[in-house]
């Protein structure tokens, strides 16, 4: 009698879509606003360039609009070549993505056979196990040890099966950093079925003389891929543009699954422009040390320990539950990101941001203390 009932989306799925979990972005602004009527809202959730996008990336974005009609180059020549310039590498060593979270997604779809194993660091950037699931491979997950990145337990981690190894540096969400020691005796060290990601989105921000020059990996042919963003310093993020450095065998495989307009006109327009625009990210480095100098101040004045940050972040141990502090900071209209996705329920990562903004912050974190502590 009864009807055959169709089969549920769910049935005809893939079996490892059923175990990905989709990343948790910051809070939007707008959303902020129109849920609980605020008008003046400011998010340090997210990590962006406080200062917004260099004004000559901006000029370069109005110019290419007027060519809105036309597909973007789709091997991106001219900003790879910018890229390839400034690292005194081969553009064939460059690859291009919508954020350096799509690169992320093709290495994992480029090397993951299902059983491979991806090491990363635990907590660090959502979106490394993703791309290792999807391919049926294995993110094993390898915790930090006071909120700095173990590479010993990593390494000890490696296996016949291991072809990818994350290297989150400065880590996020913690800022730490790991030193041109430490990293240098690790990834000498890895069989060569190992390809070592570095995943270096807050570099302009590091000020330590210690930081790894991991393009040196590249430069012995080894293979690593070096990871970096116009997301962050740069103040590119809506633009989505990021990019990879390794060696050309290895570029030239990743981006074979790479959609041919990935990164649209006016991003690769805005990249470029960036990349030339040194007095904006001298602007935004000094705006960073000074920030991070007042926030450490005011930290340590309300008794809060934070780990020390290599970035334009701090994660902060404000010892209560972090996802009522975060709805306690939202309702005073300021957006951070409760430590609670990274596992760590007692702390807030807060991006630095410009002298009024942490003032802001800390008003208001100073305020939801004393009511919590009440
Ligand atoms: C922000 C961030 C990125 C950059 O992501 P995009 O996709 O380039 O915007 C990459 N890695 C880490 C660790 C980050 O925090």
């Amino acid at each position: 009698m009864g009807e055959k009932p169709l089969k549920r989306a769910g049935e005809l799925a893939r079996k490892e879509i059923a175990k990905l979990v989709p990343y948790v972005a910051g809070k939007p602004i707008e959303e902020v606003k129109r849920e609980l009527g605020l008008t003046d809202v400011i998010k340090l959730a997210s990590n962006e360039n406080p200062l917004g996008p260099s004004p000559k990336a901006l000029q370069a974005i109005m110019a290419a609009a007027r060519n809105g009609h036309i597909y973007p180059d789709a091997n991106a020549y001219e900003l790879k070549r910018a890229i390839a310039a400034r690292y005194g590498v081969e553009p064939a060593q460059v690859i291009i993505g919508d954020g350096s979270d799509e690169l992320v997604s093709l290495i994992g779809q480029t090397f993951i056979n299902p059983g491979d194993e991806g090491i990363m660091p635990w907590p660090s950037f959502q979106t490394y196990p993703l791309p290792v699931d999807l391919m049926g491979g294995v993110a094993v997950k390898v915790p930090l040890v006071n909120g700095r990145v173990d590479l010993t337990a990593m390494a000890a981690r490696v296996s016949e099966r291991t072809k990818l190894f994350f290297i989150c540096n400065p880590n996020n969400p913690t800022g730490t950093m790991l030193t041109r020691r430490e990293v240098e005796d690790v990834v000498r060290s890895l069989p060569d079925h190992v390809i070592v990601v570095f995943d270096e989105a807050y570099a302009e921000y590091v000020e330590s003389p210690d930081y790894p020059d991991s393009l040196s990996f590249v430069r012995e042919g080894r293979n690593v891929i070096v990871l970096r963003t116009f997301s962050k310093a740069y103040g590119l993020a809506g633009l989505r543009v990021g990019y990879g450095i390794g060696p050309a065998e290895a570029i030239d495989l990743i981006n074979r699954p790479r959609l041919a307009f990935n990164v649209n006109l006016l991003a690769q327009a805005a990249a470029v422009a960036a990349l030339g625009d040194a007095e904006h990210i001298a602007a935004s480095r000094r705006c960073n040390r000074e920030g991070k100098a007042f926030l450490y101040r005011e930290l340590d004045r309300l008794g809060l320990g934070y780990y020390p940050s290599e970035a334009n972040f701090i994660f902060i141990n404000v010892g209560l539950d972090s996802g009522e502090v975060f709805r306690r900071l939202l309702r005073r209209g300021v957006i951070v990101r409760p430590g609670d996705i990274f596992g760590c329920p007692g702390w807030q990562r807060v991006t630095i941001g410009t002298r009024p903004q942490n003032e802001r912050f800390i008003a208001a974190l100073a305020e939801v203390l004393a009511e919590m502590k009440g």
